[in-house]
């Protein structure tokens, strides 16, 4: 495949109340591919009068036919997205591969994963229930959960069609209305899905697209006061500034942010098991994951040998053009690279311990980084704190469980973590000691898959997104109260 693939829908316009159309004012923005930094196309440079639009749109659908439709019948859209989704996973795929650098194999699972998003949501969304609560005699009371009515969606380039699967899948599954703000820098599969979403019959203003910058149409967003619960996956300043915006309007948030997040080897681990997962979870997608395991924490034993072996790891890493399916692709801009090799040079007083390689023939202009793995790394070091967003990871030997558990929750993050210990007393002693939204024992998972509750503590944000507890987070819980003697 080739790394430009043929556009199949016009990609500058913005999707509003179920019509294409340009940016109000007339602007645009390039978009480039990462892998040899051509402009691929242009799309709309949506402002804060095309959010208004999107926003009165929106809240049009909940006023009708959408806000009017039966639970079931929402899934039933849903699952129908999903089949279309999953029938459309190569040309979807393809635009990722052009868009965000994505390896082929990366691209297609996340292609993959948007149709079992909706798949998902349009199984559940007629299976969430209130309760009845026992009360005073006399009394029935129950609850009722009901949408929020018009959410906001701020999703970031990284893995757009997994992010708009989770929030905006979920979000329509119980009866909100969308407005989507996809990143500058990768809009072309959140496009693609709103024209999947009308051939599955999605009534208009259910979903509404608005291509733009953060500081126009993204601040435009987040600070409206027709938009009723905000979902901002990104950088933690950016999420603060979200926050603060929302609550202007008193509106909730929910807050995907970045990490630090650490996989712990005991002496007592099953070293073969765990090596490709500590490698892999550090450099799946360059390292542009949130949940990426950027801290591998060893038990003095067993040290030398996990260096040893990840330093092997690392030497077979290849990274070139998204196309030719190596393990590594570009980063999502020459931006990015540039921050990614700032954290490299405050490096200089560490231990490399292993490196991949950029092919050769690579274009010079595409946003290529060298996989690196530090050794010996002290816990409190800026390459050991900070969330880098690159194919870099830090190798640090602890000695007792004790100083484990410190080290893993010495970061202002909390998103995932990894225990890999036979000891299945210790398993559970640390699952419960770890700060992190998601511990895995013996497996990493990135954020595991669809089902499973994905979030984050301390600077990772707060609420929580995938599986069935993001319909709670979609909708807001009523209290009837029947007096009746
Ligand atoms: P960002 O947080 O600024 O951008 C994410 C999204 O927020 C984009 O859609 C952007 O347009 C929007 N945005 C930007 N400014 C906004 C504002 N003032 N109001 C509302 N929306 C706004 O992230 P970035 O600049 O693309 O990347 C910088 C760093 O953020 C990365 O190096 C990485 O550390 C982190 N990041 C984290 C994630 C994640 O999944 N947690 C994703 C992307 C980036």
């Amino acid at each position: 495949m080739a790394d430009s693939a043929p556009l199949w829908f016009d990609p500058s316009l913005c999707f509003i109340g179920g019509v294409w159309q340009p940016a109000t004012r007339g602007r645009t923005l390039p978009l480039v591919n990462p892998s040899d930094g051509a402009e691929i196309c242009r799309i709309a440079r949506g402002e804060a009068e095309d959010i208004d639009a999107a926003v009165a749109a929106a809240q049009a659908a909940q006023d009708g036919e959408w806000g009017k439709m039966s639970a079931t019948e929402r899934g039933r859209i849903l699952s129908r997205l999903g089949q279309i989704v999953s029938d459309n996973v190569a040309a979807l795929t393809a635009l990722e591969v052009m868009d965000v650098g994505k390896p082929l194999s990366q691209a297609r699972a996340d292609a993959v994963a948007l149709a079992r998003y909706c798949e998902f949501y349009g199984g559940a969304a007629d299976k969430v229930m209130g309760e009845t609560i026992p009360y005073m005699n006399g009394y029935t009371v129950y609850t009722l959960r009901e949408p929020f009515g018009v959410t906001g969606h701020i999703v970031p380039w990284n893995y757009p069609m997994q992010i708009i699967g989770r929030s905006v899948g979920a979000a329509l599954a119980m009866g909100n209305s969308c407005v989507l703000k996809p990143a500058e820098e990768a809009c072309l599969t959140a496009l693609a899905f709103a024209h999947l979403a009308e051939q599955a019959g999605l009534p208009p203003g259910a979903l509404n697209v608005v291509p733009g910058i953060g500081a126009e149409a993204g601040a435009a967003l987040s600070g409206h006061p027709g938009v009723q619960h905000i979902s901002f996956t990104g950088s933690v300043a950016t999420g603060a500034a979200v926050q603060a915006a929302a609550a202007g309007n008193v509106v909730p948030v929910t807050l995907e942010l970045g990490g630090k997040s650490p996989q712990l080897v005991f002496a007592d681990a099953d070293l073969d098991a765990a090596l490709p997962f500590l490698v892999n979870a550090g450099i799946q997608n360059g390292g542009q994951t949130c949940s990426a395991a950027s801290r591998i924490l060893v038990q003095r034993p067993v040290y030398a040998e996990v260096k040893a072996r990840m330093a092997d790891a690392y030497s077979e890493l290849t990274v070139g053009p998204a196309a030719e399916d190596l393990r590594l692709g570009p980063l999502i801009s020459a931006r990015q690279r540039d921050i990614v090799e700032q954290f490299l040079a405050q490096g200089d007083d560490l231990v490399i311990a292993g490196q991949g390689r950029i092919v050769e023939h690579a274009p010079p202009a595409g946003a290529y980084v060298r996989p690196t793995l530090f050794a010996d790394v002290p816990a409190d070091h800026v390459l050991a704190q900070q969330e880098i967003f690159g194919p870099v990871q830090v190798l640090i030997p602890f000695d007792t469980e004790e100083d484990a558990v410190r080290i893993a929750n010495s970061t202002d993050f909390g998103l995932v973590a990894a225990l890999w210990t036979r000891d299945g007393a210790r398993q559970f002693r640390l699952a419960k000691r770890l700060k992190a939204g998601q511990v895995f024992l013996n497996t990493y998972g990135a954020g595991g898959g669809v089902e499973l509750p994905f979030g984050g503590v301390g600077k990772s944000g707060h609420g929580r997104e995938k599986g069935f507890d993001a319909l709670y987070g979609f909708s807001q819980l009523k209290t009837v109260a029947a007096q009746h003697g």
